[in-house]
């Protein structure tokens, strides 16, 4: 028998969560974005899920574009970073792909292609956040220089909010965005899922939502997944294998660093952080047993985690446990062990079986 440990993943909820998206994005297009393996829940997962919905798709590898249209989807597919050398653009032409178009080193590349056939690029501008985008004021000559070549089918201007999710909000990036483009008569794209869902005027032609379609909530702090009406779509599950009883100042897993104030009855779950499920999320992280809420004791281990089974007089070894999902948002989890979902779910171990429920 393997390890009791498994992914669940939801297509239905992954779906439901892209009409929401969609929904939300009024006449705008929205494009999943399915990068870094669909943020850990599986390319191929997402392409059942979302290929028949999808108004077009946003990702980083080539590969992954390639595992797309191998899949038979049409669909725009934007590349969010790009290309990279000039092969790179062969591939955008025979795949039919929208790269994005950040850098001068990138358009003298793009210059010097002459590609067979025409593409859509999307221009990224840098309106505040200071990884990726062409500076405002180089932005007329670089339209210029786009403009002139016959290859260039189409432009979308593109910029990226770095405090979509805060109290701070997208309005100085907002201003400056639009006076670097204004009088430009071209579509633009400019939201995430948290731009989305909090600023309805940031829509514009093409909305970019990615961690709302897992059903996890860019601003936790602010709106839980749920209050979106969000579903889980990744639920991570296991098993107790182990039961301890422990007498007062007895200490729990490497470093002993949880002490038993009293008498206690621990569970030992068979998942740890070679399954994905983070190192350091701290004792008192919530878990669910036999659907019931309780917390994590002391360490992370490699394969193992220890949790606190005192009141739960019913549960021993076999009992379901839930590391987060369904029933326990990986929001929860996230902000419990200082990090945020994203990261849970990116973190999925390839050595996890996968469960895909179909819904
Ligand atoms: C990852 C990414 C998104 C999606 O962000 P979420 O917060 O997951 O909605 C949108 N745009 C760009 C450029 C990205 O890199």
């Amino acid at each position: 028998m393997p390890r009791p440990i498994r992914a669940s993943i939801d297509l239905e909820a992954l779906r439901q969560n892209y009409v929401i998206a969609r929904n939300k994005a009024g006449q705008a297009k929205a494009y999943a974005v399915v990068k870094a393996n669909a943020y850990g829940h599986g390319l191929a997962n997402a392409i059942q899920a979302l290929g028949p919905v999808a108004d077009g798709f946003a990702l980083l590898d080539l590969a992954e574009a390639r595992a797309l249209r191998e899949a038979g989807l049409t669909q725009p597919i934007v590349l969010l970073e790009g290309f990279f050398e000039p092969a790179d653009l062969a591939d955008i032409v025979a795949l039919g792909l929208t790269p994005t178009l950040h850098s001068e080193a990138q358009l003298t590349l793009l210059e010097r292609a002459a590609l067979a056939a025409p593409i859509d690029v999307m221009l990224k501008i840098n309106s505040g956040m200071n990884r990726l985008g062409f500076a405002g004021d180089a932005l007329g000559a670089t339209l210029a220089r786009l403009r002139a070549l016959s290859w260039v089918r189409s432009i979308t201007l593109m910029t990226h909010f770095a405090r979509a999710d805060d109290e701070i909000g997208i309005s100085t990036q907002m201003a400056r965005f639009k006076t670097f483009t204004s009088g430009l008569d071209l579509p633009v794209s400019l939201a995430n899922s948290a731009a989305l869902l909090r600023f309805p005027e940031a829509a514009g032609q093409v909305v970019r939502p990615g961690i709302m379609l897992y059903g996890a909530s860019p601003m936790p702090d602010l709106h839980s997944a749920e209050a979106l009406g969000l579903k889980p779509v990744m639920t991570l599950s296991s098993e107790i294998i182990g039961v301890q009883t422990l007498s007062p100042g007895e200490r729990v897993g490497y470093g002993g660093t949880f002490e038993a104030p009293g008498p206690m009855r621990i569970g030992v779950v068979a998942c740890g952080y070679a399954d994905g499920y983070p190192r350091h999320a701290p004792t008192g992280t919530p878990i669910l047993v036999g659907g019931r809420r309780t917390r994590t004791l002391g360490r992370v281990s490699m394969d193992m985690l220890a949790c606190d089974l005192t009141h739960l007089e019913e549960a021993g070894i076999g009992s379901p446990v839930t590391l987060w999902g369904q029933g326990l948002a990986a929001d929860e989890v996230a902000t419990a062990a200082g990090t945020i979902s994203y990261e849970l779910f990116c973190a999925l171990a390839a050595r996890v079986p996968v469960r895909v429920m179909e819904g």
